[in-house]
């Protein structure tokens, strides 16, 4: 297809269809222009182009900018009518997955991270031999629904894992592998880039997300798709991760917001050139994705950023979806490379536990050379790839003394000290974490469990003897009780969502008040609140999980809430000292830290000791929480 000037292409498009899409892709010389002038909500960065061409998503008033910039644009080449067999539907690949698992159900299991826009399911696979894996990797195919071919490539690597015995000796005794053919299973179905709301996920994740992109959504982590990838990564944080793309050939490493170089741009460029080395693709080069083009919001800077994990991107082919029977040509093109690039032997391992109880500790490791910090899994391990191996790392938990080491083997045992506390502490809340499932032991061998949600019936589950199964499937997120032969369980089980329980925990000392968030850059503002007054606002920091309120001058028995901000709108007012949260949802589009909060506000449960005020329905959870937390003392 030749070069059309603007009114041109205008004109082809406004006679081959009578409402012309909002959104063209198309290719552009850029010249002289600098690549910063052209971003805004109305021209985005997509794969593609090299040299002074770069690719882009406009709508029509990116367009008009375009013009009256005097560049020429030519259009891309869109999407097959309808998915090419043998590339895979949505339906197909959930097929292809749950195939792969019944064939090696000791190494493979599906697990369902969440639902679309649509209602698709977001499927992963868990490849791994360990019953307790030390680390975690992440490959994602996708995020872009019309470049097919990444999911294909998904797919083969996990079948390629599965199926391998040499790499399950060295790879998969330790680590999980994680493999999501289709992030974005709305976008695969419709052949779109962007999901079913028209938001390009690969802009929608929270570190340096803006408003400025083109589709990056209404605010960061917006879209469920994108919440799903971020349950997996409070799952299972990756040390090293791979996000497939297609459209171009080659290898990105951070940042992909700025041409600054991160602080482990010397390492991330040794994987490109190791990646580039056996890619077989050709033409295929590497590159700082910044200087390629910049975007914010996606998935390379959120995971470095945030979590510490190593993230690249990989375009894969030149063709978004090539020929059907050039996936197989694809495939070998990049199957040695994936497996090297997984199979890094430097990988350093390690759990955290709490000198006191020998329980595993939830912890940050922060490297004091240089870059990102870290984070465990909630069972205490981890796994990173460090570019500065015998360097200091700093090891940090909430109430816990920082520990200090340097790595002088490839894996440490990490025991913290707790402050000011010779016991076992209270969790607050003391709840049970239920995933997508789990199991119970109860003390005494019991005959009737029920699942009580706060003012709703109650729900019988199965228990046999001491032991109680329980699955995820069914249950909304959020608080649930537990009744054991009539009677409470003490400890309330918390149904896990990306959303859910913004606190894990808390420490009272004598002048101020410690909590521990689920995760910083879910929280990203929260608003204090004396007896119902508003005090003050604190911004939470982006790599942060500690929110410290200093409480010198305020009165002892006051009530204080803290209203936290998450993602998709949710705002969460949790009562800090009697135990008691509501949630909210903001109707989308509008800022949820406003109407959320007064809505969250208003729908608060009565203060303790308000005894003039209606019995809540959840009186049980109501005791439990007043039983174990009605004290300000640690
Ligand atoms: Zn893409």
């Amino acid at each position: 297809m030749g070069t059309m000037t603007g009114p041109l292409f205008a004109l082809v498009l406004a006679c081959a269809q009578a409402a012309p899409p909002t959104r063209y892709d198309v290719s552009v010389d850029l010249r002289a222009v600098p690549a910063s002038a052209l971003r805004g909500p109305h021209i985005g960065f997509a794969e593609g182009g090299q040299g002074t061409v770069r690719h882009l998503s406009v709508d029509d008033q990116g367009l008009a900018i375009l013009s009256n910039m005097g560049l020429s644009w030519t259009p891309l080449p869109g999407p097959p009518d309808t998915i090419p067999a043998p590339y895979h539907t949505p339906v197909d690949m959930v097929d292809a997955l749950d195939g792969l698992a019944s064939t090696f159900p000791e190494t493979v299991r599906r697990v369902d991270l969440g639902w679309s826009v649509d209602g698709r399911p977001i499927v992963a696979v868990r490849i791994t031999n360990a019953a307790e894996p030390e680390g975690h990797v992440r490959v994602l195919g996708a995020h872009h629904g019309d470049e097919l071919i990444s999911a294909e490539v998904a797919l083969a690597f996990a079948k390629h894992l599965a199926a391998t015995p040499d790499l399950t000796a060295s790879l998969l005794d330790h680590v999980a592998v994680w493999v999501v053919p289709h992030v974005n299973p709305d976008g695969v179905a419709a052949l779109t880039r962007h999901n079913a709301r028209d938001v390009d996920l690969n802009r929608n994740y929270p570190y340096q997300w803006s408003s400025d992109e083109f589709r990056p959504g209404n605010a960061p982590l917006s879209e469920p798709e994108t919440r799903a990838i971020e349950a997996l990564a409070l799952r299972a944080p990756p040390s090293l991760g791979l996000s497939l793309h297609s459209g171009a050939t080659n290898f990105g490493w951070v940042w992909n917001h700025t041409v600054e170089p991160a602080a482990d741009a010397a390492h991330h460029q040794l994987v490109a050139e190791s990646y580039a080395q056996w890619c077989t693709a050709e033409g295929f080069w590497i590159t700082n994705g910044a200087e390629w083009y910049p975007t914010n919001g996606d998935t390379n800077d959120w995971a470095y950023g945030y979590w510490g994990t190593f993230d690249y991107t990989v375009e894969l082919s030149p063709t978004k979806t090539p020929p059907a029977d050039q996936i197989e040509t694809w495939i070998d093109a990049h199957l040695d490379s994936l497996v090297h690039t997984v199979n890094d032997s430097s990988a350093f391992r390690g759990h955290v536990t709490d000198r006191i109880t020998g329980r595993p500790v939830r912890s940050i490791l922060t490297r004091s050379s240089r870059g990102p910090p870290f984070r465990t899994t909630d069972d205490g391990r981890f796994q990173l790839h460090l570019s500065d191996f015998g360097a200091p790392i700093e090891v940090s938990a909430p109430g816990y003394e920082t520990h200090g080491f340097e790595p002088t083997s490839s894996t440490a045992a990490i025991v913290l000290t707790p402050i000011g506390r010779s016991s076992d502490r209270t969790l607050w809340p003391p709840v049970i974490h239920l995933r997508d499932f789990g199991q119970l032991r109860l003390d005494e061998p019991a005959s009737e469990v029920s699942l009580l949600p706060p003012g709703r019936p109650e729900q019988p589950v199965e228990v046999s003897g001491r032991s109680l199964f329980l699955t995820s499937e069914g249950l909304p997120p959020g608080l649930w009780g537990v009744v054991v032969d009539g009677r409470p369980l003490a400890r309330p089980l918390l149904v896990d969502a990306p959303d859910a329980a913004p606190i894990l925990d808390r420490q009272v000392l004598a002048d101020r008040l410690v909590l521990e968030l689920a995760a910083g850059g879910t929280g990203r503002q929260a608003w204090l609140y004396l007896d119902g007054q508003l005090q003050e606002k604190q911004w939470i920091d982006q790599t942060g999980t500690e929110l410290t309120i200093d409480l010198a001058g305020w009165p002892t028995n006051a009530r204080i809430d803290v209203a936290l901000h998450a993602p998709g709108g949710v705002v969460w007012v949790a009562d800090v000292f009697n135990g008691a949260w509501t949630a909210s949802v903001s109707p989308p589009g509008t800022d949820g830290l406003d109407t959320g909060l007064q809505s969250a506000l208003a729908a608060r449960p009565v203060a303790c000791g308000c005894t003039s005020t209606p019995v809540p329905p959840s009186l049980i959870l109501g005791w439990i929480w007043m039983g174990w937390l009605r004290r300000r003392d640690p």
